[in-house]
């Protein structure tokens, strides 16, 4: 289980290689490297090896964990000021999704004299930045659901407009990856199965979205077939090591593969996380079997090749089964109605799915009333 990989950045893969922080680093000539992190990471004890291999190894290292859940422009600006002070030279992100995304855009915008909000994914916005600026970053996973220690984007919370902005660049793909299975042993079960449905819904996606991109649709094949063979055992068992090394994998090549597109799990998640506040995993988790329902005039022959590639019987059926099976054996409720309850604000989130970024990748281009009943469905249970 140890290799070292090269696509689609430099990865570190394998038990206890976050021990090898040191040589990262001297590969990329960082010597004072701002550990990124959550509060709750900060206090377990992966954060003070991680120090102490830093240390240990010579680097002037520190840790900076004021985030949120869903990190704000604050938390970033925050981050951006213990950088400088402490003239660190590239961010270790530690941690799951917000952590990764906090610590991504931190080395992104601390040197820059243009804003955070100005490298908003819109357009060519990416120009705004000066390349030479941005700080490198090493990415250590503590989850595996989000990927997004492979993407080139991070979602920061907008306090002034409420919402969500997704900042891009390029070059915020990290420059090393570790991934140490290690690290997540100590997730719970529930956060196992939900983060690890996040991973499976990107790949999943991925491959059902229209555009052409074959490389993306086998990393997304084989995203999905690691997930078959291994959720189950890192649910049922979180010290089962091999399981949780391949639910990392399978994260990371989900948001690999999802360069293709995404589709209505997220257009639709994305709303019900803002407004509910939900856990994005666990809505892709429930909306997935009613999200292929409403596909499948056009994803049929598509899942079948995709059913038999995983060891199922080459059919639409027998993949919707075997989702619905998993739901079940891995907690994930069936409904939306045993999450939330149905508010005014329900009525708009059709609406909203339509005009997230993510609908655009969906195999159908539902309108908001499609979406909306698609939704209900989803509260209800019909299938
Ligand atoms: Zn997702």
């Amino acid at each position: 289980m140890h290799a070292n990989w090269n696509y689609p950045t430099n990865i570190l893969v394998g038990p206890g290689r976050v021990n090898e922080i040191g040589a990262v680093c001297a590969a990329q000539n960082i010597k004072a490297p701002l550990v990124v992190t959550d509060p709750g990471i900060a206090l377990l004890p992966m954060s003070e090896q991680l120090l102490v291999a830093c240390q240990s190894a010579g680097l002037k290292s520190a840790i900076f964990s004021n985030i949120k859940a869903n990190p704000t422009g604050q938390n970033v600006s925050d981050g951006v000021a213990a950088f400088l002070d402490g003239r660190h030279d590239a961010v270790i992100a530690l941690g799951g999704g917000s952590a990764l995304d906090a610590g991504k855009a931190i080395a992104l915008i601390a040197q820059q004299s243009c804003s955070l909000w100005d490298l908003e994914d819109i357009g060519d916005n990416d120009q705004n930045a000066d390349p030479q600026k941005i700080a490198p970053v090493i990415a250590v996973p503590t989850t595996a659901g989000t990927g997004s220690e492979v993407g080139r984007a991070g979602l920061i919370v907008n306090e002034s407009e409420q919402r969500k902005v997704i900042i891009f660049h390029p070059k915020m793909m990290p420059v090393s990856v570790i991934l140490d299975p290690e690290l997540t042993v100590g997730l719970p079960a529930h956060l196992t199965a939900a983060t690890g449905m996040d991973a499976l819904s990107h790949s999943l996606e991925a491959w059902c979205s229209p555009g052409f991109h074959p490389m993306a649709e086998g990393i997304a094949l084989e995203g999905i077939r690691l997930v078959h063979d291994n959720i189950e055992r890192a649910v049922a068992d979180g010290q089962d090591l091999e399981a949780r090394m391949n639910m990392l994998v399978a994260s990371m090549m989900g948001a690999t593969a999802f360069q293709r597109g995404l589709g209505a799990m997220h257009a639709l998640a994305h709303p019900l996380g803002a407004v509910y506040d939900l856990h994005h995993g666990l809505l892709n988790a429930v909306l997935m079997p009613y999200v292929l329902g409403a596909n499948v005039s056009v994803i049929d022959a598509r899942i079948a090749r995709l059913a038999g590639y995983i060891g199922l019987t080459p059919s639409f059926d027998a993949f919707l089964d075997w989702v619905l099976a998993l739901r079940q054996k891995i907690g994930i409720p069936h409904t939306l109605a045993e999450l939330m309850t149905r508010d005014a604000t329900f009525d708009r989130i059709g609406e909203m799915a339509m005009a997230d970024p993510s609908a655009g990748g969906n195999p159908i281009l539902f309108s908001a009333k499609e979406y909306q009943s698609l939704l209900s469905n989803a509260f209800e249970g019909t299938l």
